[in-house]
């Protein structure tokens, strides 16, 4: 069996006073090289479950491992030292500078990794060319169309080459062909070995994905993974 790259254990977020479980107690496991949908309405602690499994914050009850390590344990410094080598992330808003070129946007996602401005910039090209915009290194993202524009965000989070690859409604900002353009693009960096994990409110998107994790109110309803007891007795 592949490793685990994400393990949940009784995952808990509260956010205010009287607090609100965002998370309630979410058990979870991904194994490295899968591709998985984590599906729920609006409001259900999708972009919650994100941040704690992207190390963005820390569970208040319950234990995270991601990449083999025990989040809870970590520092500040080190958390960030995890993500800016071993995650990358893909927003529904794009979130690229205005006014830079998608070859900087890109290079930027090398910032924090130590690799010179030089190299950056070689190993932006690269990433843009595996995302199909190798004819598009120097437009800006007002010159670009919104599926172009999250292959220049998807370029960004995979500049570095991360083992594991997060994308909160990535295709929340497009047409539908856009959309399925982009769920091709994840499905392509996944056969070539980054573990995906997509989070969607849409379920014909969650469907074309090899499993589907349902959420409601901060906990885990359904698990397409899950052994059901008719598997068992087969
Ligand atoms: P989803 O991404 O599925 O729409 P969220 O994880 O954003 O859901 O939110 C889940 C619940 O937690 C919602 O009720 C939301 O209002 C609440 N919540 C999320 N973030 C915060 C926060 N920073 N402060 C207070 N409440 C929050
Ligand atoms: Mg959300």
């Amino acid at each position: 069996m592949k490793p685990e790259i994400i393990s949940l254990s009784g995952v808990e977020r509260s956010y205010g006073q009287p607090p609100i479980r965002a998370c309630a107690g979410v058990t979870l496991s991904v194994a490295a090289g899968e591709l998985v949908a984590i599906v729920g309405p609006s409001g259900s602690g999708k972009s919650t479950l994100l941040n704690l499994i992207g190390t963005l914050d820390r569970p208040t009850a319950g234990t995270a491992r991601i990449d083999g390590m025990d989040v809870h344990a970590l520092s500040d410094a080190a958390l960030s030292a995890l993500r800016a080598h071993r995650i990358g992330f893909v927003f529904q808003q794009f979130h690229l500078a205005d006014g830079v070129t998608a070859i900087d946007n890109v290079a930027d996602g090398l910032l924090y990794t130590g690799v010179p401005r030089r190299a950056r910039r070689t190993r932006a090209a690269e990433a843009l060319t595996k995302v199909g915009l190798g004819h598009r290194m120097t437009h800006k993202p007002g010159q670009l169309s919104g599926g172009e524009r999250q292959r220049v965000a998807i370029a960004r989070a995979i500049v570095g080459d991360p083992p594991l690859l997060l994308a909160d409604e990535p295709t929340g900002n497009l047409d539908s062909a856009s959309g399925a353009g982009i769920v091709e693009l994840l499905h392509e960096l996944n056969r070539q070995g980054a573990t995906v994990v997509v989070i969607t409110h849409d379920a014909e998107l969650a469907a074309r994905l090899p499993r589907q994790i349902a959420i409601r109110d901060g906990l885990v309803v359904s698990d397409s993974a899950a052994v059901t007891g008719a598997e068992v007795a087969a």
